[in-house]
């Protein structure tokens, strides 16, 4: 199903049901402890319904549609009325009214019951007539039924009732889901949730370095989510944290999400490229067969890499391009790591897969974690605050994983992650060596991923013209 929803428009009375039919309604109503007033009002139809229902009182209320025709100007023109009710401490208020649609044959009318704070479905079947055994046989009939559990303060539920029988339940989860409840012949319960499917459109952007990604990224109109997938698709190649350099820039073509004309939010990005001290990194997203999604180099290489560059959140790190202090990356021969100057208690994250070869303090370097990658590669992580708890050596951790929180034990003069990387026991700068990348595409689908890509690196190449252009006015300005 593919009604149109109007934010803007109360929830009730939108055709959410292709079964019902036009023509006549009846209005009808049933058990509820109640004043419902509902209102239909249409310049061609004159059409206005007043109910005044008390306790255990049914009223009926047949409107007639002379003119099919009319039904898109009732649907326009209808309003409703919403009347909470006043009973106190109750946790709901419902309404009724002449539904939009008009059935040629007698049915229920709708009603519509507001979730209010602390309600429950429990509150609402009794409120609005139905009892315990019919909300356990809904519960039941369907584990997509587990969404009316989650009911969050004004959300609205749309029930049909009949003598006491639920026909219909419609609960409208979020923009995109609804959850449909349907009496079946055998007296049980059909539960089908609808999901909109959102409208793709496909944009650029471009940005350039002067400070931070962040900065740059934030110019460019990205969203936060957008500027960390970003920095995800590249961290491999590029230390964020450190490698950044004012002229840097990065084009970025995504999908941004629609629903009715209205952005919801930034879809995936679908191809990449970051140029980061002269060198120039691109990325394309590929989706195979299996619906798995990864990014690939041009020639069909992964962007991951059996390592992450940096190991702590570079969000986080305080020091940025043109002010950073880190005195000791100039003397690596007497400095055998790195330093990431960053809050006390920031997550460090195991820079692969490997197992933990020494987890407590370690003289100078404070509470440190060393991991050992396979034969060839160790990492090692000091000064923490705190290790993990649960880290103990023997331990296989996965790349990612949070070992220990960056603090200043040890010799240390202030909050920072000292980080090590060895290959063969050597160790090596952590922000140059070269790391191993991750498996490449499988070979089935690198045709496939080549003929689909041609088109997204043409499409960067014409973007990459404008980027040097905005490059090169900023040099001049
Ligand atoms: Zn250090």
């Amino acid at each position: 199903m593919s009604n149109q929803f109007n934010p803007n428009k109360p929830i009730m009375g939108r055709d959410y049901k292709p079964s019902m039919e036009l023509g006549m309604r009846v209005q009808k109503k049933g058990s509820l402890p109640a004043h419902w007033i509902g209102l239909a009002a249409s310049v061609v139809l004159v059409t206005s319904i007043f109910f005044l229902v008390t306790d255990n009182a049914k009223a009926t209320r047949t409107n007639v549609l002379e003119d099919s025709n009319q039904v898109s100007n009732l649907q326009r023109t209808n309003t409703e009325v919403t009347l909470p009710l006043a009973i106190p401490g109750n946790s709901i208020s419902s309404s009724a009214k002449a539904d939009r649609q008009y059935s040629s044959k007698q049915s229920t009318a709708w009603q519509t019951a507001s979730v209010k704070n602390g309600a429950n479905m429990a509150l609402i079947f009794a409120r609005v007539g139905l009892s315990p055994q019919e909300l356990y046989r809904v519960m039941t009939a369907d584990k997509d039924a587990s969404a009316l559990k989650r009911l969050m303060p004004g959300q609205k539920l749309k029930f049909q009732i009949d003598d006491g029988n639920l026909q219909q339940l419609v609960y409208k989860i979020d923009a995109l889901n609804t959850l449909h409840v349907n009496r079946t012949q055998d007296e049980s319960f059909a539960v089908s949730t609808n999901t909109r499917k959102m409208e793709t459109r496909v944009t650029n952007t471009t940005g350039v370095i002067h400070s931070s990604l962040f900065l740059a990224a934030q110019k460019a109109g990205l969203s936060d989510n957008l500027i960390m997938e970003l920095a995800g698709i590249f961290g491999w190649d590029v230390d964020f944290a450190l490698d950044i350099r004012g002229g840097d820039s990065f084009t970025l073509v995504y999908e941004e999400l629609f629903l009715d004309g209205k952005k919801q939010r930034d879809g995936n990005i679908i191809a990449a490229e970051f140029n980061n001290r002269g060198k120039t990194y691109r990325a394309l997203r590929y989706t195979d067969t299996k619906g798995i999604s990864d990014y690939f180099s041009p020639d069909g290489k992964s962007m991951r890499k059996a390592f992450i560059r940096t190991p702590v959140d570079f969000t986080r790190i305080s020091s940025r391009f043109g002010k950073r202090r880190h005195p000791t990356l100039n003397r690596m021969k007497n400095h055998h790591g790195v330093d990431y100057a960053a809050p006390r208690g920031t997550p460090i994250k195991a820079a692969g897969d490997g197992k933990l070869t020494f987890v407590g303090r370690k003289g100078g370097y404070g509470k440190t974690v060393m991991i050992q990658h396979g034969g060839k590669y160790g990492t090692l992580y000091a000064h923490m605050s705190r290790i993990k708890p649960g880290m103990r050596r023997g331990k296989k951790v996965r790349q990612g994983q949070t070992i220990g929180y960056v603090g200043s034990t040890g010799r240390s003069t202030g909050p920072h992650l000292h980080y090590e990387f060895r290959v063969n026991g050597v160790h090596r700068n952590p922000l140059r060596v070269r790391l191993p990348d991750a498996a490449p595409i499988r070979a089935k689908y690198k045709t496939d991923f080549l003929n689909k890509s041609r088109g997204l690196v043409a499409l960067l190449d014409v973007l990459q013209r404008t980027n040097t252009t905005l490059a090169l006015n900023d040099k001049i300005n």
